[in-house]
């Protein structure tokens, strides 16, 4: 059996469709910017959704950011938005360290997004400066000196990933009681008209991953992780909210697998012939990938909202 094509949201059936969530999640990266410019008008298509009576909570995997940095870019971009808003998987990873009653000391593979919010909930860390490396490495047998503080290894983009880092993070994993956490595991960033391709989170988890033997806890999309941090907190009903995206293998399945009403956005990572091979698949897997609704971008909503 095929899967059923998402819906466009159009003029003829706009009222039900904003009738039938109160509170917006939503996605940045490839939804509301790329890189570090808005995708069209998606600020102004945001913040009339919230002048519509929605509430608004930003949810991303990337890591690199706290979620008061985070609150500034969306500001800076013309997206309103309050701190109390983001959800990013550095703010979830903390909180999850925090819930554990976790007291030891955290070796992060990841930015400055981590070692911020670890120290908002009074967490020790080490690890985020680079570590560069040249010359044989069976020297760093002898020169590499593990903490005996470290009880976690948190892993998320680290734009000086090198192979000491990589060596020290799994030296720590060998202890069984290490733990072992991953921001996210998006395989790369979408970047629009470029033929370049920058890697994400996913890649340097994978590489961990590969010398520890061993599999992380994702704090990321799609784990339920980054709707439970909000949901209780705010009292969030599943069947009255909406996830955008535009990525399905996490943001719409981490929809799906919070019960929520999903849209894709076709202004990032996933594209209309995507939807179109999981609509004509007969794999279940790949239906699941399939929101109830799509736009080509987030500012498409403008018009229909007049
Ligand atoms: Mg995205």
């Amino acid at each position: 059996m095929p899967g059923k094509f998402p819906q466009l949201v159009e003029r003829s059936h706009v009222k039900e469709f904003l009738d039938s969530f109160d509170i917006v999640l939503t996605d940045c990266d490839g939804v509301l910017w790329c890189a570090n410019a808005p995708i069209g008008k998606a600020n102004e298509a945001l913040n009339q959704l919230r002048a519509l009576g929605k509430k608004i909570f930003y949810v991303t995997n990337n890591s690199s950011k706290s979620r008061e940095e985070y609150a500034q870019k969306c500001k800076k971009l013309g997206f309103i938005a309050d701190k109390e808003e983001i959800v990013c998987t550095a703010y979830v990873t903390a909180l999850y360290l925090k819930q554990k009653n976790f007291n030891k000391k955290v070796y992060i593979v990841g930015a400055s997004g981590i070692t911020q919010e670890l120290d908002n909930v009074g967490i020790a860390h080490t690890g985020i400066e680079p570590e560069p490396f040249s010359g044989d490495v069976f020297d760093l047998k002898d020169t590499l000196k593990l903490d005996p503080e470290v009880g976690a290894v948190t892993v998320g983009l680290d734009p000086y990933i090198s192979f000491p880092k990589v060596m020290r993070a799994a030296s720590y994993l060998s202890d069984p009681d290490c733990l072992f956490i991953a921001t996210n595991t998006d395989e790369k960033f979408p970047l629009s008209s470029s033929n370049l391709v920058m890697p994400g989170a996913g890649a340097i988890v994978k590489c961990v991953e590969t010398v520890a033997e061993r599999s992380p806890v994702v704090m990321g999309k799609p784990s339920v992780k980054m709707f439970s941090s909000i949901r209780d907190q705010y009292q969030l009903d599943p069947s009255r909210t909406l996830m955008i995206g535009d990525r399905c293998n996490t943001d719409i399945l981490f929809g799906k697998n919070c019960g929520l009403h999903t849209m894709v956005v076709l202004s990032g990572v996933t594209e209309m012939k995507d939807l179109e091979a999981w609509a004509a698949s007969s794999d279940e897997e790949k239906h699941k990938l399939l929101a109830d609704y799509y736009l080509p971008q987030l500012d498409d909503l403008i018009p229909l909202l007049e």
